[in-house]
Order: structure tokens, then sequence, then C-alpha cells
């Protein structure tokens, strides 16, 4: 778990760095079961754009706000990218982007999901795709990347389709 550091050398997220969703998956044993279940509930709220930003992001770091504007805009890109936090089982996520957008409306209107505020995993994950994306590398490159960096002492991926 620690090692994460190797991989992502990025400083502007390290605030951020909670408690990973992951942590509770491993603790799941100690947990009483009724208790999971609202845990893992997350909140969503709906807003006319991608331009306006939920309410929930408020008291959150501005770097938190500037990620959910920037992965609402990179779509393509983060339903290609699995999200290693266990959100695949717990929230039934498809991708990295479902922690963070739970449905966009065909009139442009977004339905955010709280999930990532809350995940260091999901925030690492699609904050390194962006930056890898914007330096010119491909989806296909970015999304071997993460699986290689994931793949050991993280959670099952989400059951993103391959490239
Ligand atoms: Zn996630």
């Amino acid at each position: 778990m620690v090692n994460y550091k190797k991989f992502f050398p990025i400083t502007l997220l390290s605030a951020l760095l909670i408690v990973g969703c992951s942590n509770s998956l491993q603790e799941s044993g100690n947990n009483k079961k009724e208790h999971q279940q609202t845990e893992s509930r997350d909140i969503v709220e709906e807003t006319k754009s991608v331009e306006v930003l939920p309410s929930f992001l408020n008291d959150k770091p501005k770097e938190m706000k500037n990620l959910y504007a920037s992965v609402a805009k990179n779509r393509e890109l983060l339903e290609n990218i699995p999200c290693y936090c266990g959100c695949g089982k717990s929230s039934g996520h498809k991708n990295n982007y479902d922690c963070f957008v739970y449905k966009n409306h065909k009139d442009g209107a977004i339905v955010w999901d709280d999930h990532a505020t809350k995940c260091g995993v999901c925030l690492e994950i699609a904050a390194t795709s962006i930056q890898d994306y914007k330096a010119g590398k491909s989806i296909k490159e970015i999304r071997k990347k993460i699986d290689e960096a994931y793949k050991n002492g993280y959670a099952e991926p989400t059951p993103t389709p391959n490239l």
C-alpha cells in the first residue's frame, strides 16, 4: 500500500490522500453488516452542466474541485480506466469515471457522485490518468500503466471492458 508514491509522484494530490476506500474493505470483517450498507451509499447531486460543481464539494480542497471538473471533461478517457478501490463490488461501478459522475443527461445536465471525495485510490487513478493523457499518452498506454501499478495490494478492479 505504501509504495504508491513510487508510481505516482504527484504532490498536488498528497493532501487529499484521506483514508482510501480499500481500507474499509480490508477491515470489513470487523464491521457490522448493517453498517456496511449505509456506509457504501454515496451522495449524488445534479447540476445543470459540467461547469457547475456540486455543493458537496464546497468544503473540499481546491485540488479536489479541479479534479472533479477535469474528470467530467475527460469522460471518454476515464470510462476506459478501471478503479481499484473496491467500488466495483461495493458500489457497482464499471470504471473510474463512475466514482465521480453518476450519470450524464442528454441535455448536458450531470449527476455527480461524492464517492471519490472519500477515496484516495479513486482520486489518484483519475489524476494520474488525466495528467498522462494531457502529456500525450494514449488511453491504451494509460490503461496499461494503471493496471500494472495497482495489480498488487489493491482491491479487484471494476469490470471495465478491455480496449
Ligand atoms: Zn473507485
